[in-house]
């Protein structure tokens, strides 16, 4: 086979016709064509999101992975205010270290890797320090668990503050109403359940917060997001150079999310996360969190016994096929499976099938080296706090 079959949490296959896209005529971004192309995606994008009030929503992209519109969004918001950071795994932890780099005033809230927040310590947090910014990841990717913005919007907004989001790993697979949940800002990234090629990132945000950075002193020239608000206004453009060809990429790939519907696009994506949590269950295969929290992007799964997830990625990379490794704390412990991008029913059959053959083949070296007689292996939930330390901290 000369293609791989990417089951990652992004990058992903591409469709068909992503590649004719990128590959579209030249143009000049200081050019009206780049200016309809820009708008076309920012309509397409209030769709994907489902907007009610389109008038009060904007949405800038950004040349650069869905970090830099992380980065973008940490260092053009907070100005000298107080932002708090709830963290349950490895992204969380990135945005509270781009944070610390950008804002003296950084709070964190954070719990181990893969267990969701306490929602009244959270409360009980903002009730007793002025914040007046909270961020949160969505899909928290290393575990695959989905985390309550509703929840958490109503306690900033009860509070004064205003609530950001990092949908990098969500957006184009879970809804994230920004109305219903009182979110300012929310990015993403074009690569994952967008699926389109890397490099193109985005914020979406109410006009009114995007009309306030002005009067937060800048942190940074590239990923100002109050300049790409100005570049937006008066042009439909961007401050710099943008990367054009993955532009008429994304707008292609928003195209067939469109064409799709975006509730069918969604239930897609979940029921090919269902055939394959139905399929990974039936090899008798656990999974780190419960499915209840799962977001339907992708499903990490627990290593099973006598197995390296070193040698189980190597052997179905052989048969083409691409799995993540779980990273910090769930290293060597877990590996996911990602089902977003082009993936077909038949992909899922041959991902299952294969699996089973590549584990079944494990298991039984690894049994020509070891007494096969082995005991009971603890349960997940006794396996789950692989990660240790809570704590929240203010500066
Ligand atoms: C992948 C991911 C990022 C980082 O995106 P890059 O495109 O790798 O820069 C940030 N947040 C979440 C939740 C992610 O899954």
């Amino acid at each position: 086979m000369d293609k791989y079959l990417l089951f990652t949490p992004g990058p992903v296959n591409v469709a068909e016709n992503l590649r004719v896209a990128i590959s579209k005529e030249d143009i000049c971004h200081r050019e009206a064509d780049f200016d309809a192309l820009l708008a076309s995606i920012e309509q397409k994008l209030l769709s994907l999101f489902q907007i009610r009030r389109r008038g009060r929503y904007r949405a800038v992209v950004i040349t650069g992975s869905g970090t830099a519109a992380n980065e973008a969004m940490l260092s053009s918001v907070v100005g000298k205010g107080r932002i708090l950071i709830l963290s349950n795994g490895e992204f969380g932890e990135r945005l509270h270290k781009t944070s610390l780099i950008h804002n003296d005033r950084t709070h964190l809230i954070e719990v181990p890797w893969g267990e969701p927040f306490n929602l009244l310590e959270v409360e009980a947090y903002l009730m007793r320090h002025k914040i007046d910014v909270v961020a949160m990841v969505h899909h928290e990717t290393c575990s695959g668990m989905l985390n309550p913005l509703a929840q958490v919007g109503a306690m900033a907004k009860a509070q004064g503050a205003i609530f950001v989001v990092d949908g990098v790993s969500s957006v184009g697979a879970e809804m994230v109403d920004l109305e219903a949940c009182n979110i300012a800002f929310c990015s993403s990234s074009s690569s994952k359940a967008i699926g389109s090629y890397p490099g193109l990132s985005f914020v979406i945000g109410r006009k009114k917060q995007f009309r306030k950075l002005k009067a937060h002193k800048a942190n940074t020239t590239y990923l100002n997001l109050a300049t790409f608000y100005d570049f937006l206004k008066a042009r439909s453009q961007t401050p710099n150079t943008p990367a054009v060809p993955l532009f008429f990429a994304l707008e292609q790939a928003l195209t067939n999310i469109l064409r799709e519907g975006v509730s069918k696009r969604f239930a897609t994506i979940r029921a090919r996360a269902e055939q394959l949590r139905w399929g990974m269950r039936k090899l008798n295969l656990e999974f780190l969190i419960d499915e209840q929290d799962m977001c339907s992007v992708l499903t990490t799964v627990i290593v099973p016994p006598s197995v390296k997830v070193g040698d189980l990625r190597d052997r179905l990379r052989e048969k083409s096929i691409i799995i993540y490794e779980g990273k910090g704390c769930f290293q060597g412990k877990v590996f996911q499976v990602g089902n977003i991008g082009e993936m077909s029913k038949f992909d899922i059959k041959f991902f299952l099938q294969t699996l089973r053959e590549v584990l079944v083949t494990l298991q039984t070296e690894a049994a020509d080296l070891v007494v096969p007689i082995r005991p009971a292996e603890p349960s997940p939930a006794l396996i789950t706090p692989l990660c240790g330390a809570l704590a929240s901290t203010a500066p």
